[in-house]
């Protein structure tokens, strides 16, 4: 496994529409791993693949209560209320904010071996998923629709 660069806010790669991925091979399966230990190394809870530089409709989340989650195409299925909690990014070095998401969504994906997997996650893992799946489609979280305002340093926990 490697570790990765992360790509930061300003590179117009971030702004991009990620490919999805036609067939899984083992060059994939090594991204998903690399992805996973930059995350980790990074002390994130997700990364998208265009996070390291790669347009594909790839996604690593890892939180206490879901474990590893590895998302291949992932589309959100199904969303319900709303929630306004505080988001970072690996990308978005030093800004914090309070994000307006769904208060819980599903997602549906394949996993490494091409099955199909479904997920519901609500709280921190809904923002994930829409912070990880607004990635493959050029989105940060501080773009209008998701930002409701930027958190001071001092208010983050
Ligand atoms: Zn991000």
């Amino acid at each position: 496994m490697a570790k990765l660069q992360i790509v930061k806010e300003g590179d117009e790669t971030l702004r991009k529409v990620s490919r999805p991925v036609t067939e899984i091979t083992p060059r994939i399966i090594t991204l998903l791993d690399d992805m996973v230990e930059t995350m980790r190394d990074a002390n994130g809870c997700g990364l998208a693949a265009v996070q390291v530089g790669i347009l594909r409709r790839i996604v690593v989340i890892e939180t206490e209560e879901s474990g590893l989650i590895e998302l291949i195409n992932p589309e959100i299925i199904k969303e319900v209320g709303v929630q306004e909690e505080g988001e970072g990014c690996l990308s978005v070095p030093g800004k914090w904010g309070i994000t307006r998401r769904p208060a819980k969504v599903t997602v549906r994906a394949l996993n490494r071996k091409g099955e199909t997997v479904e997920y519901t996650g609500s709280g921190l893992l809904a923002r994930a998923f829409c912070h990880e799946i607004d990635h493959l489609d050029g989105k940060l979280f501080i773009d209008k629709g998701n930002l409701v305002r930027y958190l001071d340093p001092d208010e983050v926990g």
